[in-house]
């Protein structure tokens, strides 16, 4: 039996669940759903984003429509546009195999004459914005007396956002008898009074902790002077190519700016804000979620509709206002099982706001460090090596391969890999050559005493399935040392780096001259960049700010970093690239 079946789901839902790759019920659904099924209950259910809470009211809230019936029977209540139409899609896809099953999306910001033609045509299910769906019953467009299910998603968001009147009244129209089901990923106040007022002797079910984000979830935090905060989030940036991400700021006015300068600087970057009219947020989510934009600059009340899945990387380039949203602000990655990243960005004096979040998330942070411009390069050119092993080979080439070969014939293998290289990367070594430093110097000391200590690069990553636990573990073994004499270990996709004291460089250099690890070669080599702060680092050149940087005709990051032309081609091509890629990107 399929552990959907055990739950108690019918045929119908099962056949879908097939069909959408569900393997096994999350936690939260199989908790909620036989319960929901087989009880005619109120429920609070908690659990945080990402969990599958849509399918876990979804699913049986579908099981008890009848869809011979074209009243509508269910109601469900969600905070954002965004959120609505994915909920409306979500169900539709459960209920594909249930002929006469209708479920409409109402909310603001497109006709309410078009959503109350499809309301008429019989919804079993609505699924609407509080503010649209008021207006709605205002005008008499909807008659919800006859629901039997009312469903709060995203309670806490709900409330945050001010609904809390339309939901008051919007439920005055709903009959007692109804069964009223609230999910919610926090159980601040707000959502307890909601509970109290509106439902009867709901059952309470909890995935994790209260007010906990996600375990998928690691946290990292960086310091930097305040006047460096845009150069560290374009190093770190930088320094995970593949990153697809959600950067947080606190206005509006630090969303469009950081964006626009992201933009300028040849990033995929887009602006999401309360400023810009539905269109064209609506035209910022699509290419989001086509990868199409991979920095996502939004502010909190913006973000709260966004729910990727493949989130790599939160960014707060500053911390919310209110700490309670880092939650939400975090949740936005390591959803549907994925693991995920969150980074803040602060300066000495917010060190401590670090130490709040941490007693409400219930996990601790990760101090890190900004990668300087030498490890950068060391990602960038090791990224770009995987992405032409990855690459598939384009016949349309063959025809010209001839002259081609003709051209470059005089060349080894060898030559043609180093030419190759410098082509694409001398641009990205000469931004960063003269990088400085740009964490802020510890006045106490700090953790890191990095005069003694010597960084290394070794060519082991996540791929061959270490993190930085486990490399540490494996130095441990192999090296024989402490862990107290290792340090930064940071593992990147193919490669990582660690520092040990300078005392074990020979005997580090050594084991690993010749070793070996199911049967491949581990090499490690002395990283170029091997102090922190030790003085042999470079701190006059700019390297972090943009403006500067333009001028040498370098477009960091974005996946057409490597293979856009304008710095191979004639001035005029490069601009007119340029120009093109900018239109595009504003788009
Ligand atoms: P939440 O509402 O808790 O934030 P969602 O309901 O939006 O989470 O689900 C997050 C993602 O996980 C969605 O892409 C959804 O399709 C997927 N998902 C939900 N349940 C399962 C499951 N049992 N197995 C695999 N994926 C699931
Ligand atoms: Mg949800």
């Amino acid at each position: 039996m399929n552990k959907f079946e055990v739950l108690g789901l019918g045929d119908a839902i099962i056949k879908a669940v097939n069909d959408m790759g569900f393997e096994s019920p999350s936690e939260v659904q199989e908790k909620a759903i036989p319960i929901l099924l087989n009880e005619d209950t109120d429920i609070v259910a908690l659990a945080q984003t990402g969990t599958g809470k849509t399918a876990a009211f979804g699913f049986p809230l579908i099981e008890k429509i009848d869809s011979s019936s074209r009243i509508t029977q269910g109601l469900i209540l969600s905070p954002t546009r965004e959120l609505c139409l994915q909920i409306t899609n979500e169900l539709k896809n459960y209920s594909k195999f249930i002929p006469g099953l209708h479920t409409v999306a109402i909310y603001g910001g497109a006709s309410i004459t078009d959503q109350a033609k499809q309301i008429k045509r019989g919804a079993q299910i609505i699924v609407a914005t509080p503010g649209r769906m008021q207006d709605m019953i205002n005008r008499k467009l909807v008659d919800i007396s006859n629901i039997g299910y009312c469903v709060l998603d995203e309670a806490d968001e709900m409330l945050n956002m001010g609904f809390y009147e339309d939901i008051n009244s919007i439920l005055s129209h709903t009959p007692d008898e109804k069964s009223t089901w609230l999910f919610s990923a926090t159980m601040p106040k707000e959502v307890s009074t909601i509970a109290k007022r509106f439902m009867h002797n709901p059952v309470e079910i909890t995935v994790g902790h209260k007010n906990t984000g996600s375990k998928n979830v690691s946290h990292e935090y960086y310091v930097v002077n305040s006047r460096d905060r845009y150069a560290a989030l374009k190093r770190l940036a930088d320094a995970n190519p593949d990153i697809f991400s959600v950067i947080f700021c606190r206005t509006k006015r630090d969303t469009q700016k950081v964006a626009e300068n992201l933009i300028e600087d040849g990033y995929n970057a887009a602006a999401l804000h309360g400023d810009l009219s539905q269109n064209q947020r609506d035209l910022v989510m699509k290419s989001f979620r086509n990868r199409q934009i991979q920095m996502l600059v939004a502010t909190d009340v913006a973000a709260r509709g966004i729910d990727v899945d493949d989130v790599t990387h939160v960014i707060n380039y500053q911390l919310p206002d209110e700490i309670e949203t880092y939650t939400h602000r975090s949740g936005r990655t390591g959803r549907a099982g994925k693991s995920g990243v969150s980074m803040v960005i602060v300066s000495k004096s917010e060190v401590r706001k670090i130490k709040s979040v941490e007693r409400i998330i219930k996990k601790s942070f990760e101090k890190k460090e900004i990668p300087s411009g030498e490890e950068i390069c060391q990602v960038q050119l090791f990224h770009l090596a995987n992405d032409i092993r990855k690459s598939e080979i384009n016949h349309e080439i063959d025809s010209y391969l001839p002259s081609i070969n003709e051209v470059l014939e005089e060349f080894s293998k060898e030559e043609l890999i180093k030419k190759f290289f410098s082509v694409e990367f001398s641009r990205f070594h000469n931004y960063y050559k003269k990088s400085r430093d740009l964490n802020a110097v510890n006045e106490g000391g700090g953790n890191y005493d990095n005069n003694g200590s010597t960084r290394y690069f070794i060519n082991v990553g996540e791929k061959d399935g270490f993190d930085w636990m486990t490399l540490k573990d494996f130095l441990k073994d192999a090296l024989g040392i402490g862990s107290d004499s290792l340090s930064r270990v940071d593992v990147k996709e193919s490669f990582s780096f660690f520092n040990t004291n300078t005392e074990h460089q020979e005997l580090v250099l050594g084991i690993f001259e010749d070793f070996k690890m199911e049967g491949r070669k581990v090499n490690v080599e002395i990283s170029k960049d091997s102090g922190r702060r030790g003085g042999r680092r470079r701190r006059d050149g700019d390297g972090g700010f943009k403006g500067k940087r333009r001028s040498d005709g370098f477009k960091p990051r974005g996946k057409k970093r490597f293979d856009n032309k304008d710095d191979r081609g004639d001035g005029g091509n490069r601009r007119r690239d340029r120009d093109r890629r900018k239109r595009s990107d504003r788009r």
